[in-house]
């Protein structure tokens, strides 16, 4: 059967999206394990609990993403079950309301979904590398030197740095300086806002999501309601209109928070690739030159993975449990999808996405 221009690409695009996922699975096997790790090196628990997720909808749009997404958890083995209105609000008393209101209608529980606390993971992550004889140097790079099919040098603020290998992970920086490299990234900013809500009490035992949205009950009782997808450039500031956004998805799965109890909000920037798979692996014209990018909203969730899928390639090694991977898949020099895909509005693709990853409210 002829197949068409177009459905080739989707399948171009389902294939790389899975690849995307089999590395998201592998990662969190392997963040149970550096947790484990780096506490007994460093001392420092990361926080990383396996406290399991709720993914709720109420729509029937989003119930029958919700369905797909669980047919597709259950092909990579993910524990998940389905659960009635009814169910829900059992297992997570704090939703019956919404339950009630018909603002939830359906839900898949995810018994293994995590929290993990990223600024204490980057402080256990530094003191093992310093542990470990690593250098890590503060500084900005300005240039990045090559010569023939080589890097030589990159020229930063605190002088010229030289290395046998040299990856490039500037987040939504990337593109710039992949220039440099011969080398086109479609990494763009997304900008995303959350805020943190200090409750009496903590009346969540799962982590909630909705749509894109989400819930985080803290053990110290604060709630991160999160996180705004915004297409602003680089502008990493909050804005009073996603707070009472993010406020207003708090307000319909738990009943009135009042303004008050807003602790603190904050923004940054997430590198969204355009077809919404990273981009790890070898720049295509140098033979020490890497790319880890663009990993738009599981960047934390998949850097275990991505760290050691890159130190495999750059070491030639093949790491014991490594799922088998197309690395074409996340090769940094894939062309950018054509049209739709090849300038593909970011909107566009933040639209796609939306559909991929969640089932909406
Ligand atoms: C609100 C919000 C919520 C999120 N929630 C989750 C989540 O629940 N789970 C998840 O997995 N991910 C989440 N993410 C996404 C995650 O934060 C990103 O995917 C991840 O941070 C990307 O990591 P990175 O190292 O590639 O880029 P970044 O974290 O952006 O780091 C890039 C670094 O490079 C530095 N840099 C840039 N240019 C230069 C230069 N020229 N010289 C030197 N340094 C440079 C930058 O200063 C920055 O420190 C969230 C993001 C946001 C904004």
């Amino acid at each position: 059967m002829p197949v068409s221009a177009s459905s080739s690409r989707a399948q171009v695009r389902w294939r790389r999206s899975l690849q995307a996922e089999i590395l998201t699975a592998w990662s969190d096997r392997l963040h149970r394990t550096w947790a484990r790790e780096l506490e007994a090196e460093t001392g420092i628990d990361n926080g990383l609990r396996r406290c399991g997720g709720l993914h709720v909808a109420g729509s029937e749009a989003g119930r029958r993403r919700l369905a797909a997404a669980l047919a597709r958890w259950r092909d990579l083995g993910i524990r998940c079950e389905r659960l009635d209105g009814a169910a829900l609000a059992a297992r997570e008393p704090a939703l019956a309301g919404a339950v009630a209101r018909g603002v939830i209608e359906a839900g898949v529980l995810l018994s293994d979904e995590a929290q993990i606390r990223t600024s204490r993971h980057l402080d256990a992550l530094h003191a093992s590398c310093l542990a470990r004889g690593v250098t890590i140097t503060p500084a900005t790079v300005h240039g990045i030197a090559v010569t023939g099919d080589r890097v030589t040098g990159v020229d930063t603020t605190a002088g010229t740095i030289r290395a046998g290998h040299y990856c490039l992970a500037a987040g939504s920086w990337s593109g710039g300086l992949a220039a440099s490299l011969g080398l086109t990234l479609e990494t763009v900013p997304i900008r995303g806002q959350i805020v943190l809500v200090r409750l009496p009490r903590q009346v969540l035992a799962w982590i909630v999501s909705f749509g894109l949205d989400y819930l985080v009950p803290r053990p110290d009782g604060r709630l991160l309601v999160g996180a705004t997808i915004e297409d602003v450039g680089f502008a990493a500031d909050t804005t009073a209109t996603a707070t009472a956004d993010l406020m207003g998805v708090a307000r319909r799965l738990l009943g009135d928070i009042p303004d008050e109890r807003v602790e603190r909000t904050w923004a940054g920037l997430r590198p969204g690739n355009v077809d919404g798979v990273p981009s790890i692996g070898r720049a295509p014209r140098q033979r020490n030159a890497w790319v880890s990018a663009g990993h738009f909203r599981a960047g934390i969730h998949q850097s275990t993975g991505s760290a050691v899928l890159l130190a495999d390639m750059i070491l030639g090694a093949r790491s014991p449990d490594r799922p088998v991977f197309d690395d074409r898949a996340f090769d940094p020099a894939r062309p950018a999808p054509a049209d739709p895909g090849h300038g593909e509005s970011v909107r566009a693709y933040l639209d796609r996405v939306a559909e991929a990853v969640a089932a909406p409210p």
